[in-house]
């Protein structure tokens, strides 16, 4: 058959053929506005599918053909044509924990097809030269060479199952470009039955969280940046843009005379010359001395020509006129080191000023930088997704205050997983979320701070860049591989300001796992709510805000969502807890606290359930619903909390008449007459170790009387609670009896 889209599934059984001239897709599904001649036709060996992304965060999406070895490449193409245009065959939509869409996004198609060239170019070393000659034995061999390129869990099921479709396409394929089914998809297989292949899905829970090392500094340097150096790094944008919107746009009569004027002015007081110091210095500096011999020379730097312009309300055109005409008229003036603006540094690191000035060449990139930090916190701690975050407008963040006194602060956003029409197909462009997302104090900051900075309705325009490239398929808002690449440099740019402050311990280090993603957010915030509440005092205060914000958006939302993730993460950490607590009590270590007895009990129960490894979604569902087994002790932390929630003196809402009790402590409240409270001879060491810091502390230097009267309080009730745990603490297990143990150790 000849082509036609119409010819299948309509008039009767149809084989996919199409001619060069047939479009890759109908016009209706191209955003709007694109012309139907700006199409990609079959037969061209690179297809733009952006124009398939109707939302704002859209790229390129093009596939490459060229790159498929020449004996495949049709067969792939009118595959890959069938794909874009038939429906998902049945079989993949149905079976068993599939999440595929009758219609694929531009993104999945591009991933789809990458997958495809891989698996062309590996036939072709296995001297196949058509689809048809694909068999068994041949695909079974493939996931074990996915797994030697060094491919992980999560990209190799993409693969296979990319091979998957190939071959649920194949009754609509020419006989000669169909596969047989692949090994894995045959009944009772199992992905994890081949070497290589992974065991179990993939997608968000398999993403690996931002190493702790890393993500610490790198948040606390992007709130440093919104919150600290927002003020100053805002009044120098203001300042740089009203200094350059003085410059008319036609020259000035009396122009050079005031220029004139003005070079005398520094010559007399000895105000230095505003000196351009941009990244062209060096090319500009060869030109001029090439068009403009005399105005720049040895020990003469360039002139800020537009920087002296917007000063005098000049053209920059008159500035160089008048300097290359006249070069002596810079004899006997002072070159200075830039061209720095007027605004004042407020803001300070470690008692000194974060920087000695700002020049206007830097204002952009801190502007720059500045946006990716207001980007970092928006998308961290917010819990929502990339494309979420990019496709944010402006005023889209508001506050509203409850009957209780308590802020809230909402936003308004689109969102796209999910979100489908009634034949069940992703609408390109998402839909506002019917259910705002709650968010903390420092996103709304943030919000703020790039509503000031950028202009037009997104928040995260593609405009607002040095080096913005108008393409056509792009959308208007940046990409997530600009956005992730602007994060890079953020973390970059912090270090080179933590060396230059000589606060190494603010460094934030490269990550083992790789680039930190805006993908990789969402699960670092929930292994960190879950892990580190009593970590650093102010990110652990926003740790516990940040959870009760997730609650509070994904709250009510059946499918699969940020408490997922919050969830695997609490049992992951509880698992972890329980370990930890097991291993301690075989060592030997005394217990005590009222819930001194229930965390043994736990430990026992958790040693027994689960000894063998903690893996599977039901083993870590089981653990969260055991009442018995919620034992909170995060890293550093001085007690362990058994939470019991009816016993909780944390919870404010505990024993009201119709109060929800907190289904997780709140440990940043903790209340040290709880119930729930017990200790380890660990715990205790560590309350040892926080009396002695206290002492040298005080006997360091002059500690004014009334903050000495506290510390003196805190180590008092340190060590009654030292002198407690001593008295009344309890073995399970003697470490000079090992017939105390557990059956089977
Ligand atoms: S008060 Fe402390 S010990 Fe008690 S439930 Fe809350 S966090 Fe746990």
């Amino acid at each position: 058959m000849s082509a036609a889209p119409r010819q299948l599934g309509h008039e009767g059984p149809g084989l996919v053929n199409p001619t060069p001239d047939v479009p890759v897709f109908p016009a209706g599904r191209a955003r709007p506005g694109t012309r139907e001649s700006d199409l990609p036709r079959f037969g061209d060996l690179r297809w733009q599918l952006a124009a398939l992304d109707h939302g704002a965060s859209g790229r390129s999406q093009a596939v490459n053909w060229e790159s498929v070895p020449v004996s495949l490449r049709a067969g792939f193409m009118r595959a890959g044509w069938a794909v874009i245009n038939l429906p998902t065959p049945e079989i993949l939509l149905h079976r068993s924990g599939s999440s595929t869409r009758p219609r694929l996004s531009p993104g999945s198609l591009k991933r789809t097809f990458s997958a495809w060239r891989r698996l062309a170019r590996w036939l072709a070393q296995h001297q196949v030269t058509c689809l048809d000659q694909v068999d068994r034995s041949l695909l079974e061999k493939y996931p074990q060479f996915l797994a030697e390129r060094g491919l992980t869990r999560g990209p190799v099921t993409t693969e296979m199952f990319a091979i998957t479709r190939l071959w649920a396409y194949a009754p609509f394929l020419l006989p000669a470009d169909r596969i047989t089914m692949p090994p894995w998809d045959e009944p009772g297989a199992e992905p994890g039955d081949f070497p290589g292949a992974p065991a179990g899905g993939a997608g968000e829970n398999t993403t690996i969280p931002v190493h702790p090392a890393v993500m610490s500094p790198l948040l606390v340097a992007a709130l440093r940046t919104v919150t600290d150096f927002a003020p100053d790094i805002l009044a120098a944008w203001r300042d740089a843009r009203s200094l350059l919107d003085r410059i008319p746009p036609a020259p000035r009569p009396g122009g050079r005379a005031d220029i004139r004027a003005y070079l005398q002015r520094l010559r007399d007081t000895g105000q230095p010359l505003p000196v351009f110091t941009g990244r062209q210095t060096g090319a500009l500096a060869r030109a001029h001395r090439v068009t403009q011999p005399g105005k720049t020379g040895p020990g003469r730097p360039l002139a800020h020509n537009r920087f002296i312009a917007g000063t005098l309300g000049v053209t920059a055109v008159q500035v160089t006129a008048l300097l290359a005409a006249e070069p002596d008229v810079l004899e006997g003036v002072r070159s200075g080191a830039g061209a720095p603006l007027a605004t004042p540094v407020t803001a300070q690191v470690g008692g000194r000023s974060w920087r000695d000035g700002i020049d206007v060449e830097d204002v952009m990139d801190l502007a720059v930088h500045l946006a990716a930090a207001a980007l970092l916190t928006v998308a961290y701690l917010s819990g929502m997704r990339p494309q979420e975050v990019l496709n944010l407008e402006r005023g889209c963040c508001t506050a509203g205050q409850r009957e209780d006194g308590t802020v809230r602060y909402l936003i308004t956003g689109r969102h796209f997983k999910g979100v489908t029409d009634e034949d069940g197909n992703t609408i390109p462009g998402g839909q506002t979320r019917s259910q705002p997302w709650t968010v903390i104090e420092p996103v709304h900051r943030a919000i703020t701070v790039l509503e000031e900075l950028t202009e037009g309705p997104l928040l995260f325009p593609r405009r607002f860049s040095k080096a913005a490239k108008p393409r056509a398929y792009l959308g208007d808002a940046m990409s997530v591989i600009t956005a992730n690449a602007r994060i890079a440099r953020f973390a970059a740019w912090a270090n080179t300001l933590a060396a230059e402050h000589r606060r190494e311990h603010e460094v934030i280090p490269a990550d083992p796992d790789g680039a930190v993603t805006m993908r990789r957010f969402r699960r670092t915030a929930a292994w960190f709510i879950n892990r580190q509440p009593g970590g650093r005092i102010a990110l652990g205060i926003q740790y516990g805000h940040l959870r009760a914000s997730f609650g509070e958006s994904y709250g009510g939302r059946s499918r699969v969502d940020m408490l997922q993730i919050l969830d695997l993460e609490q049992a992951l950490a509880t698992a972890d807890t329980l370990t930890e607590a097991a291993g301690r009590l075989n060592d030997g270590e005394g217990v005590s606290g009222p819930a001194a007895g229930r965390y043994i009990a736990a430990a026992r129960e958790f040693q027994a359930a689960y000894a063998g490894g903690f893996a599977s979604k039901r083993q870590y569902r089981a653990l969260l619903d055991n009442p018995r087994l919620q034992v909170f002790d995060p890293p550093q932390a001085l007690l362990t909390c058994n939470h019991d929630p009816l016993k909780a003196l944390c919870d404010p809402n505990r024993g009201k008449p119709g109060g929800q009790p907190q289904r997780t402590p709140s440990q940043d409240r903790c209340h040290s007459a709880c119930a729930n409270i017990s200790r380890t001879d660990t715990h205790v060491e560590r309350i040892q170790a926080e009396v002695g810091r206290i002492e040298a502390e005080i006997a360091d230097g002059p500690v004014p009387l009334p903050i000495q009267q506290r510390l003196r309080q805190r180590q008092a009730t340190l060590n009654e609670i030292i002198g407690r745990h001593q008295a009344t603490r309890i073995h399970p297990y003697s470490p000079e009896d090992p017939s105390d143990r557990d059956p089977g150790e």
